[in-house]
């Protein structure tokens, strides 16, 4: 029960920083204001503002939108394997939520670890079959935290040139040595690798799937090539985890080289519930050495008990059985061959990513509204997101969709494709 009594309340409601205009009048302030909104127009001249559609249903393959739009189609979320709002994911979330409290108010070392965030690492780790887990508030926190973390101005990293921002920034926040490799380009690698031989130690870092594209990265082959140039191996699995490979471990059990690969960073995010959160899992003194220095996990806040009861009750219906995950399998197979059949080209190959290829930007901006008119949400996407040329609508299959929706997306995209131009 909460002690504070109404008169701590009304304390808090009443301190406030005032009106929205405090602070607003200052020399410095104007000229801000005039400089940000200078940037927005510009962005907005540009044609690369992002409007957010808000949904006022849960997470689901149907959505409700805010101000009218019910039993809308939904092709965009990462909710892979349709765990967002399982009703036993929403009870472990309440479980937890009753039994260990909102938050924590501190970070893990301090006062802010419970036997929950705990269990979920060992659970992870047991996941993924690897030693050792850590959680962060996020996967862009985990990637943000480990270069800085393992690697010295002795080392080197060496990263596809089409990696997640997240790892990005989190290697230009180390001092080592940076190599950026053509995307899923061996020969570039290997010649990059050759250039490194001079540092102490070498870390190959791609994303296990590319989200942008729908493609996997040829991790038997990076494998190799490490092996050979004595590298570590690091990915991010956030378009993998909980679907692909016949358990759902990730691209390291779908390429069958779950024992070559040292570190994944991964999200509870997507597949895994959906709420939040992020890890690294990998050799139990390197996660050691993360709880020590890794900035995102020392200085921030403890992840939230709900959202520790979602990941961990998607894990154990995951570890269960692999049904979920082969499920996935069949509906992607089932989009791309019928949009295929249609005349669409679909980037990448075998995952639930499916990238409509349309080229002209315009076109793909008029095409996910038609779309939506009919009732599917789709999201265009032109530059500066994917390379000038090569706009595209993303499509996101979720095991939770049935064959009828898909095959709903597939005519609408059909009538769309025509009435574009798109298709002949
Ligand atoms: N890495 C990849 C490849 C991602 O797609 C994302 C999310 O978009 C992240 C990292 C960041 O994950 P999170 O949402 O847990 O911060």
């Amino acid at each position: 029960m909460w002690r504070g009594g109404t008169a701590a309340w009304g304390l808090l409601r009443g301190g406030g920083a005032g009106s929205p205009r405090a602070a607003s009048g200052t020399a410095a302030a104007v000229h801000l204001r005039q400089r940000l909104e200078k940037e927005l127009e510009d962005i907005r001249g540009a044609g690369t503002w992002k409007n957010e559609r808000v949904i006022a249903s849960r997470q689901g393959p149907h959505l409700r939108l805010a101000g009218g739009g019910a039993g809308i189609l939904n092709f965009c979320a990462n909710n892979y394997l349709g765990l967002s709002s399982h009703p036993e994911v929403i009870r472990a979330a309440v479980e937890a939520l009753e039994k260990f409290g909102a938050g924590l108010s501190s970070v893990r070392f301090i006062c802010g670890t419970q036997s929950i965030h705990k269990d979920l690492e060992e659970k992870i780790a047991r996941f993924h079959q690897r030693e050792d887990a850590i959680l962060y508030a996020s996967c862009f926190d985990a990637n943000a935290g480990i270069f800085e973390a393992l690697l010295t101005p002795e080392d080197a990293v060496l990263s596809d040139e089409l990696n997640h921002a997240s790892i990005i920034d989190g290697i230009r926040l180390c001092k080592a040595n940076k190599y950026r490799y053509k995307h899923m380009d061996m020969q570039d690698l290997e010649a990059k690798l050759q250039e490194a031989q001079k540092h102490r130690l070498r870390l190959v870092a791609t994303d296990g799937a590319f989200s942008m594209d729908g493609d996997i990265a040829p991790l038997r082959e990076i494998c190799q090539l490490a092996q050979k140039y004595d590298a570590l191996v690091f990915i991010d699995e956030c378009h993998a985890t909980g679907f692909l490979g016949p358990n759902g471990r990730g691209t390291d059990e779908l390429l069958g080289v779950m024992d070559k690969v040292t570190i994944i960073n991964s999200t509870l995010g997507k597949a895994l519930g959906g709420a939040a959160g992020g890890y690294t899992t990998g050799p139990k003194p390197l996660i050691d050495l993360l709880r020590q220095r890794s900035r995102p996990y020392l200085f921030s806040n403890s992840l939230p008990p709900a959202v520790v009861g979602c990941a961990s009750k998607a894990l154990d219906l995951l570890m269960e059985s692999n049904a979920i995950a082969q499920s996935m399998a069949a509906k992607t197979q089932r989009f791309r061959s019928k949009m295929t059949a249609a005349g669409f080209t679909i980037s990448g190959k075998d995952h639930p990513i499916c990238p409509v290829m349309l080229g002209d930007a315009r076109l793909a901006a008029v095409m996910a509204e038609d779309m939506l008119n009919r009732g599917i949400y789709v999201i265009g996407f032109s530059y500066p997101v994917v390379p000038k040329g090569k706009a595209r609508i993303r499509v996101q299959i979720s095991a939770v969709h049935s064959d009828e929706d898909i095959d709903r997306c597939v005519e609408a995209f059909t009538e769309v494709g025509r009435k574009h131009g798109a298709l002949p």
